[in-house]
């Protein structure tokens, strides 16, 4: 008999929501993490009183209300609205592609006006086309939103964000911004959105109350010991990793962190401003404390801010956002047909899944596939 019903490799929100479905139906969970810390990427530190998000910016939102009754149990959560501004080369332009921009950019004022200089802004990309679908990111902007909203205020974020052009890279990852022809810089359509008020990390330790847990601990420095201590293991981390890199390693794009206590009560006057333009090598500026502006520090003298680069991952550096170009989607489907045929390994999250998971996503995704599990 394993001392363990389930040993969970990875505290992210994949591995905290399965932990704490897999407690409350009362099997014995054990949750390791090689950070000195648990919650993966949502994880907050304390600083000037301003919870800073220490693995890049996170904002909860989805449609779904299940998940956001789920996560609200265990802390409340307050009324963040993202609303990014795109900062080319000096000039200041409203995220999501809304009226508000298309006046910066154009001086239209109606929607009508909007409309018909997209649609002569697209005209050229669309034609090319001759009715198929966009193939590559380049394709997929010129078509929906015109050649100067591409050129301004996506080409040089994009190809800065993933380090390879937009000819080289899948549409879908533009189609999660909305194009808007009202006045409506919410960044997210989805019904629910905020951050948890005093920080993700209240968010976990509700998740992992009750439940073992050790930090620091790497599930591959004693594989064989950890391979035996569970009937099952939730792996929540990177997928090729488990399979000794056997088919190649899979690619990522990581974040470097610049991060920086500023003398002054308000930055940027907003908590994220995205630099469009090639030339600044950062993407974007986060000044945390705008996340919770009830948040008594939000007053103070001082404030925080992070510089992101996105730069190519390599081994010993956080692996961010998976790259799911043809290469990479074809590698993945080799080491997903051994993770099929594994019958005491349960692979899930952003690195074990290789997918471009928001929170709400890992977090339904744990409800759907394993709460009726638990059940039968
Ligand atoms: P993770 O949070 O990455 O957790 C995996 C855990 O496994 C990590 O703690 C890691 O240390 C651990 N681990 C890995 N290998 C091992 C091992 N060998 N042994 C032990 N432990 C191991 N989502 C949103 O909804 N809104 C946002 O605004 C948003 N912004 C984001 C910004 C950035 C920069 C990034 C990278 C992601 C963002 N996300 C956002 C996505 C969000 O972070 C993920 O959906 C969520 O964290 C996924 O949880 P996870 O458990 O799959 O992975
Ligand atoms: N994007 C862009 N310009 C911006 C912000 C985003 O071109 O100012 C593009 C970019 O390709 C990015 C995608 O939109 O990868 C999705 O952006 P989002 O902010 O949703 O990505 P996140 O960093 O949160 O995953």
């Amino acid at each position: 008999m394993a001392q363990y019903d389930y040993l969970i490799v990875g505290s992210g929100l994949f591995g905290a929501t399965f932990a704490y479905l897999a407690n409350k139906h009362g099997k014995k969970c054990l949750v390791i993490d090689k950070r000195p810390h648990l919650g993966g990427n949502v994880y907050c530190e304390e600083t000037e009183g301003i919870h800073v998000h220490k693995y890049g910016a996170h904002i909860f939102h989805t449609s779904n209300k299940e998940v956001w009754d789920f996560v609200n149990q265990f802390v409340p959560f307050n009324r963040y609205t993202n609303s990014p501004v795109a900062n080319y080369k000096g000039k200041l332009y409203n995220l999501p592609f809304n009226m508000n921009t298309f006046y910066a950019m154009w001086g239209v004022t109606t929607p009508q006006e909007a409309l018909a200089k997209i649609n002569e802004q697209k005209k050229e990309a669309v034609e090319a086309l001759h009715g198929r679908e966009p193939a590559n990111l380049e394709e997929q902007a010129l078509t929906l939103v015109g050649k100067d909203i591409y050129e301004k205020l996506i080409k040089g974020y994009t190809e800065k964000q993933w380090g390879r052009k937009c000819t080289e890279l899948p549409a879908f990852i533009i189609k999660r911004l909305p194009v808007r022809l009202t006045f409506d810089n919410n960044y997210f359509n989805d019904a629910y959105q905020g951050i948890p008020i005093g920080g993700y990390n209240k968010l976990v330790e509700g998740l992992l109350t009750g439940i073992e847990t050790k930090t620091s601990t790497d599930f591959f420095v004693n594989r064989t010991y950890w391979e035996k201590c569970a009937d099952t293991i939730v792996f929540t981390g990177k997928i090729d990793e488990f399979y000794g890199y056997q088919f190649g390693k899979l690619e990522y794009r990581t974040v470097r962190f610049e991060t920086e206590t500023i003398a002054t009560q308000n930055y940027q006057g907003n908590a994220v401003i995205n630099y469009t333009d090639s030339e600044i090598p950062y993407t974007r500026v986060i000044e945390h404390k705008h996340f919770e502006p009830e948040n008594p520090a939000w007053n103070s003298e001082k404030t925080i801010i992070s510089r992101e680069y996105s730069t190519e991952w390599k081994d010993g550096m956080e692996p961010f956002y998976p790259v799911n170009d043809e290469k990479n989607s074809a590698l993945y489907k080799k080491y997903k047909a051994l993770a099929d045929n594994e019958k005491h390994v349960i692979f899930g999250g952003r690195l074990a899944e290789y997918k471009y998971y928001d929170m709400d996503d890992v977090i339904e995704e744990v409800l759907d596939r394993y709460d009726p599990l638990f059940n039968f």
